[in-house]
């Protein structure tokens, strides 16, 4: 008998051909042509597959961001605890949740001795799995006999735990997507949810490689590229080892400025070269 839940996670279904979506909707933007007229040019075949997805390659790199809307993406989800859940459903624009309900569920299946739970390794590693093992038996006992006593589910789970067990079916778009890794991949975010979204990220990586690479925390090079948390939070983030933090791509900007008093739009690789070697000289 299995009672730790195990997190799964799958591509349900994604809006069809996403990359070609996104060229229609960023070409309609730029474009005399009518959107007729780009999707004929796209069913002709005159826009090889190349260029398409080197058009929205380059469109990825700005901050137009509104057609990333037009792609939708859905996920089944399981295994994850409601500590997870209470975090992922605070997620409110672009994204839809069905999420397994503990009103008319009832979980009372016969061949279980006691409910599922996800139980975190820091338990394991600080000795106090039983403990915690011990603490589910109780709350599965209390909760069955609540059910069998009569007790309606939607009042029986007040007792159930933040490691209980859920499950949803999530559409999302691609733009809020984007942004719950910004946050939820960084490593402020919490493990499980970080686990999750990682494994989304590996899952939409199989079918649309093109996009899933986006899928980073908000410091990746792909996104703002620096982390904008406080220093402290950026200091013992291992990925500091090789992003930077807010505060010094702010001074590496103004020690470039002040070494060659170029406005922003004439600084060159060599500009930069200049001040950092400018800054490992001053130390
Ligand atoms: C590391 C971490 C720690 C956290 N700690 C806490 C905590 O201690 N307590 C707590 O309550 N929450 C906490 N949260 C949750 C957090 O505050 C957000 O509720 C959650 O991350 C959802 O993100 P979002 O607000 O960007 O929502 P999304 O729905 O993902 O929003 C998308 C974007 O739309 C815009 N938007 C959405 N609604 C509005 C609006 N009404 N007005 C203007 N713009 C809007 C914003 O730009 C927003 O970023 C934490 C989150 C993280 C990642």
């Amino acid at each position: 008998m299995r009672y730790k839940a195990r997190m799964d996670v799958v591509l349900i279904d994604i809006a069809n051909d996403p990359l070609t979506k996104l060229y229609g909707a960023y070409r309609t933007c730029y474009t005399p042509k009518t959107p007729r007229e780009v999707w004929d040019d796209i069913a002709a075949g005159s826009v090889s597959r190349e260029k398409i997805a080197q058009f929205v390659e380059e469109r990825l790199k700005t901050g137009h961001v509104s057609p990333l809307e037009q792609v939708v993406f859905w996920f089944g989800i399981s295994g994850v605890s409601r500590s997870l859940s209470h975090q992922f459903v605070r997620h409110r624009i672009g994204i839809s949740f069905e999420q397994q309900s503990q009103r008319y569920v009832r979980f009372t299946g016969k061949n279980e001795e006691r409910l599922e739970y996800v139980m975190p390794e820091s338990w394991r590693e600080a000795g106090r799995a039983a403990e915690f093992e011990k603490l589910m038996e109780e709350i599965t006992r209390v909760y069955r006999e609540a059910v069998a006593a009569g007790i309606p589910a939607e009042d029986a789970r007040f007792v159930l735990p933040n490691a209980a067990p859920t499950n949803f079916q999530i559409m999302v778009n691609f733009a809020e997507l984007l942004h719950i890794a910004d946050l939820r991949l960084c490593t402020r975010a919490q493990w499980e949810i970080r686990q999750m979204i990682a494994r989304m990220r590996s899952e939409l990586m199989r079918k649309v490689p093109e996009l899933a690479k986006y899928l980073q925390p908000k410091c990746g090079e792909k996104r703002m590229g620096y982390c904008d948390e406080d220093l402290k939070a950026y200091e013992a983030c291992p990925l500091s080892n090789s992003r930077p933090h807010k505060l010094q791509v702010i001074e590496v900007f103004k020690r470039v400025r002040a070494e060659s008093g170029k406005p922003m739009r004439d600084l060159d690789e060599s500009d930069f070269k200049a001040a950092e070697e400018f800054r490992e000289a001053k130390g």
